[in-house]
């Protein structure tokens, strides 16, 4: 079905696959509402039709925008206002809980937070408007219940919304978990290739599409359209890179657990992972991420600059892999020698290679 995904009907005539379109305004004579196009900010045919791709992919409608964090930000202004309770995970990306802090509680949203790990979300929930959850985190891939902290949120009458940047709604569809809201910078799996910035909010209730969409309109965060036909055309790929990607990521894992210069291993394939259980079940592999530490800020920086194939960047989820050094940017409660490292669709026995090699250089 993704394959297929937002292209056209195989007995349609014409261009098997059409270009991006590029307008920002449309002829439009006369009453504006006789006219299903009418400027650019508005709508754009490029974007319906990766938007119908994403809801084959999310199982619900989709509203795309300019990058992950105007997707965040378009959930957040669609529910919340001064004096409203957000509950965050304590150890969520940390420009979300960055935009929490400088932004929204500068306008009087009260901000909770509390970590993903043992669903601790739950105890913060009294009086709260939407919860926020992230699972598998991004750094340090702790999981939660998304279906149990649903229950437990709805039985509130609090909205929750989950970010799903980490696993994709190809691994784990959280419309379906009992979510209100899916949310994703598709800047990472989705797009796949390191060549776009973009995000999407997938809901299923009337109002909140329409206000997801008047705040695209308001705000501004469009997508540019030929970026968004590059994502379209990668997510016909999504299956099979992230099949290949996690393949590589739980082989990766295993192997690093084994390694002397490696302290703690965090991927929720692991079974003495804390979130290996519900992972499992909520999930239909466990992610193209894993988190290790090597103790010390030499010791990883070594490691890194012992890699040749793997390059040092910031992203995950791309058919390259790439690693990085966490706590160089600050914000998250992790050891300075933490390396995240996003496994591509290189052959998994040449990123071990890699790897291993890398590790000897740490142990010297
Ligand atoms: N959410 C998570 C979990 C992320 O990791 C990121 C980016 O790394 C974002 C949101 C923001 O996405 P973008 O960089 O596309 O704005």
């Amino acid at each position: 079905m993704i394959v297929h995904a937002g292209y056209r009907g195989s007995a349609e005539p014409g261009a098997f696959r059409f270009g991006p379109q590029f307008s920002s305004t449309y002829t439009t004579p006369g009453d504006p509402a006789a006219h299903g196009l009418t400027y650019g900010r508005f709508h754009n045919p490029t974007w319906t039709a990766w938007e119908d791709a994403l809801e084959v992919l999310e199982g619900g409608p989709a509203i795309a925008y300019a990058s992950g964090m105007a997707a965040v930000a378009a959930v957040v202004g669609a529910t919340l206002k001064p004096g409203d309770v957000l509950v965050l995970p304590s150890d969520s990306y940390y420009t979300t809980r960055m935009f929490a802090s400088a932004w929204l509680e500068r306008i009087g949203v009260r901000v909770r937070l509390a970590p993903t790990r043992d669903n601790a979300q739950a105890e913060a929930l009294d009086g709260a408007r939407l919860l926020w959850i992230e699972t598998p985190t991004n750094p340090q891939l702790d999981v939660c219940d998304i279906r149990a902290l649903a229950q437990a949120a709805k039985a509130r009458g609090t909205l929750v919304a989950v970010d799903n940047t980490t696993a994709t709604s190809y691994l784990q569809r959280p419309l379906e978990l009992g979510a209100d809201f899916s949310v994703a910078s598709d800047t990472k799996a989705i797009a796949g290739h390191s060549d776009v910035v973009l995000g999407h909010v997938a809901a299923r209730d009337a109002d909140h599409l329409t206000a997801l969409r008047t705040w695209r309109t308001q705000h501004g965060a469009i997508p540019g359209p030929m970026e968004v036909w590059l994502a379209h055309r990668s997510l016909a790929t999504l299956p099979l890179r992230l099949n290949q990607q996690c393949a590589s990521a739980q082989r990766l894992a295993e192997f690093l657990d084994g390694q002397a210069a490696v302290d703690a291993v965090c991927y929720p394939g692991l079974p003495r992972h804390p979130g290996h259980a519900i992972a499992r079940r909520q999930m239909n592999a466990f992610g193209s991420v894993v988190s290790f530490d090597l103790a010390t800020r030499l010791r990883a920086e070594t490691f890194l600059r012992s890699l040749a194939l793997v390059r040092e960047a910031t992203s995950f989820g791309g058919v390259h892999s790439m690693a990085e050094r966490r706590a160089r940017w600050g914000g998250d409660a992790i050891s300075e020698g933490f390396i995240r490292f996003s496994v591509g669709c290189e052959s998994p026995g040449d990123i071990l290679e890699d790897v291993d090699t890398a590790l000897r250089q740490v142990q010297r």
